[in-house]
């Protein structure tokens, strides 16, 4: 597709159907593909010639979607994964080996913040956890010879701290390592994280990409722009032959898709988190009406925000929409037209407070999840963020008595009055 604006993508990027064939991109629910000659299979097998062969590996149904999330994103590849958490774990793993260290932002979702601390560190792999608005100077001082990529949240989960994409960018790549960055809060309607420097992007489509809650999955995006082979002792694993590859090296073979291909042809192999091609149909679906979604979110969001600040009965409102909110002049920086529609504040009265006013809510439910058409509401401290003590909260960004609520689509007079009622019953 010649480039469009953002709208159009949402609505037609990805599958363009020849003379007859179905309009709406397929699901293709095949483990396997048909060829007449096993000569055929096997160029297929040596990435010789591309075609479809197992779902595993690839699935027409799920590159139409994965096609449309690159549009979105401006990237030149991507692939779709079973579940946000397998996205960014991915999207590590591809370039990370035993020894390697990771620079992390410390505002990311608790989810992520296991797999680096833990599940990674376990691997073999270090990282180091910075304030997502640190200085250049102090974190080119957090860079060690191992360090491999830097990682942050564009706008963190739950904490809604605004990453300083350009000054995370900047210093990845005077140290000649990459960053990626998960962009599922923004989305790429508010923002698009490589035009200001980021290498890679991961989602947890999950949430707004997908928009209804009806299904797990995630998706990595590949700008092009990171010159692997310029740092070809540091990524071993796409600059130099992969002997389970026949001898491969696949930033010569494949140039600016080296990144996605070398994850296809080796993690989804050996590791195979592949979403379903039904729950590709959904994301699809979902993705169609992501740019009418979003700013309905931050709308609602913001009237929401604005009505909490002056209720006496709540202590503090984050929002990046307030324009006295902490993370205000960064969010003008990255998110103009809006950010996302979760908000986070804290009730006098604590704990048992958040509590009762949650209990009381009646339009909007208690669920563990955040960024649908529904409105919800979650106490990270005793749900999502549990395994953290209360220094590692302090650390990521979120109090004993913070609320995260995630404003649906709904009418905004109507959210407001559910909240009224349940802040009228404490
Ligand atoms: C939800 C979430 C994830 C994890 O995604 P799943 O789809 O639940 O596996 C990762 N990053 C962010 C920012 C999220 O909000």
């Amino acid at each position: 597709m010649t480039k469009k604006n953002l709208g159009t993508l949402c609505v037609q990027a990805g599958y363009e159907p020849k003379n007859g064939e179905a309009r709406v991109v397929p699901i293709v629910q095949s483990t396997t593909f048909k060829y007449d000659s096993s000569e055929q299979m096997a160029n297929l097998f040596d990435l010789k010639e591309a075609g479809y062969f197992y779902t595993r590996l690839a699935n027409p149904t799920n590159d139409a979607v994965a096609n449309k999330i690159v549009a979105l994103e401006g990237g030149v590849a991507g692939i779709l994964t079973s579940s946000g958490q397998a996205a960014n774990f991915y999207a590590l793993l591809n370039i990370l080996k035993a020894g390697d260290h990771i620079i992390s932002s410390s505002a990311i979702y608790g989810g992520t913040y296991n797999l680096i601390a833990n599940t990674l560190k376990n691997f073999g792999i270090e990282a180091t956890f910075v304030d997502p608005n640190i200085s250049i100077e102090d974190l080119n001082k957090e860079f060690k010879k191992n360090t491999k990529v830097v990682f942050g949240e564009t706008l963190s989960n739950p904490s809604l701290k605004v990453l300083d994409i350009e000054t995370f960018a900047t210093a990845a790549h005077e140290h000649g390592v990459p960053l990626i960055v998960d962009n599922t809060f923004p989305t790429p309607i508010f923002l698009r994280p490589i035009e200001w420097g980021a290498d890679i992007v991961t989602h947890s489509t999950t949430k707004y990409m997908n928009g209804s809650a009806n299904s797990v999955g995630g998706a990595i995006v590949d700008s092009g722009n990171f010159d692997w082979s310029k740092y070809k002792d540091k990524f071993p694993g796409l600059t130099e032959p992969d002997e389970s590859y026949h001898g491969v090296v696949f930033t010569e073979s494949f140039g600016k898709g080296a990144y996605i291909t070398k994850m296809t042809t080796t993690l989804m192999r050996d590791l195979g988190s592949i979403p379903s091609p039904q729950n590709s149909f959904y994301l699809g679906i979902g993705l169609e009406t992501l740019h009418l979604r979003m700013p309905r979110h931050f709308e609602n969001a913001l009237a929401l925000a604005k009505y909490l600040k002056s209720n006496d009965k709540i202590s503090w409102v984050n929002f990046s929409g307030l324009e006295d909110d902490s993370q205000h002049e960064l969010a003008q920086k990255y998110l103009p037209k809006g950010s996302c529609g979760v908000i986070a504040f804290g009730i006098k009265g604590g704990r048992v407070a958040a509590t009762k006013f949650m209990d009381s809510l009646k339009l909007a439910a208690v669920v563990t999840h955040v960024a649908d058409a529904r409105t919800c509401v979650l106490h990270p401290a005793s749900t999502t963020h549990r395994q953290m003590n209360d220094e590692e909260l302090k650390k990521a960004g979120i109090s004993p008595d913070l609320i995260r609520m995630s404003v649906g689509i709904e009418d905004a007079e109507d959210i407001i009055a559910d909240v009224e009622q349940a802040l009228n019953s404490l």
